[in-house]
């Protein structure tokens, strides 16, 4: 039986999936979905951004993010080496590097962008096939609950998340695809599927 990243297309050249990306608001669970979904899918290429912030205890280099320097970022997209990129909560930057992404897509495997709402509006933009996935809260109380709870942040730091999440609500009608983050898994799985159905 031909796997997810096997297929092979009609010209014999691996079947290509379409990109699809993943934004919501801050603290809707993205980061858990999506490392559930490396965990439990290995068919699903993940990206791995590059970011301007430090890491956390336990991220890993390579892994989680490429943790490189303000310089190193402003080298990257003087190249054009990034499909999109955004200052997230106004502190650090983040981007994709374009030509992983290319090559997963090109590679037959399934793609996906773990990203926020000012990259995913850049994807759109620059690759319209792509496939937009909306994570949504179930509630915003459940948004807030779980953004306080988190713990890794400051008074002043959830204060400005709390603003962005706002109004990254309000943009999920710019999406094609809506999933409730009612459980991990749950999602995790919805999301696959989602992205199953979208080779073409
Ligand atoms: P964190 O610092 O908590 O890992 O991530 C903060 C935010 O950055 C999350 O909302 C995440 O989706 C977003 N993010 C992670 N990687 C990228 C990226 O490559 N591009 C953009 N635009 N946002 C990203």
């Amino acid at each position: 039986m031909q796997t997810e990243t096997s297929q092979v297309g009609p010209a014999g050249s691996p079947s290509r999936h379409r990109l699809t990306v993943l934004a919501g608001p801050t603290a809707v669970g993205k980061g858990t979905v999506s490392a559930d979904i490396r965990r439990r899918y290995p068919e699903v290429w993940l990206s791995v951004s590059c970011t301007t912030r430090a890491p956390r205890p336990g991220e890993v280099d390579g892994v989680h993010y490429y943790f490189i320097s303000a310089e190193r970022f402003d080298a990257m997209v003087e190249a054009g080496e990034m499909l999109e990129w955004a200052w997230v909560h106004g502190r650090n930057r983040y981007g994709t590097p374009r030509q992983a992404v290319l090559d997963a897509i090109a590679g037959g495997h399934l793609p996906l962008l773990e990203i926020d709402l000012a990259g995913a509006r850049q994807v759109r933009e620059s690759m319209p096939e792509a496939h937009m996935v909306f994570l949504a809260p179930p509630s915003w109380d459940e948004l807030v609950r779980r953004l306080v709870g988190r713990g890794t942040e400051d008074e002043e730091e959830r204060t400005r998340r709390l603003e962005t999440a706002k109004v990254e609500l309000a943009a999920e009608q710019e999406f094609d695809v809506t999933i409730i983050n009612y459980d991990v898994e749950r999602a995790a799985d919805e999301l696959v599927a989602v992205m199953k159905g979208t080779a073409h």
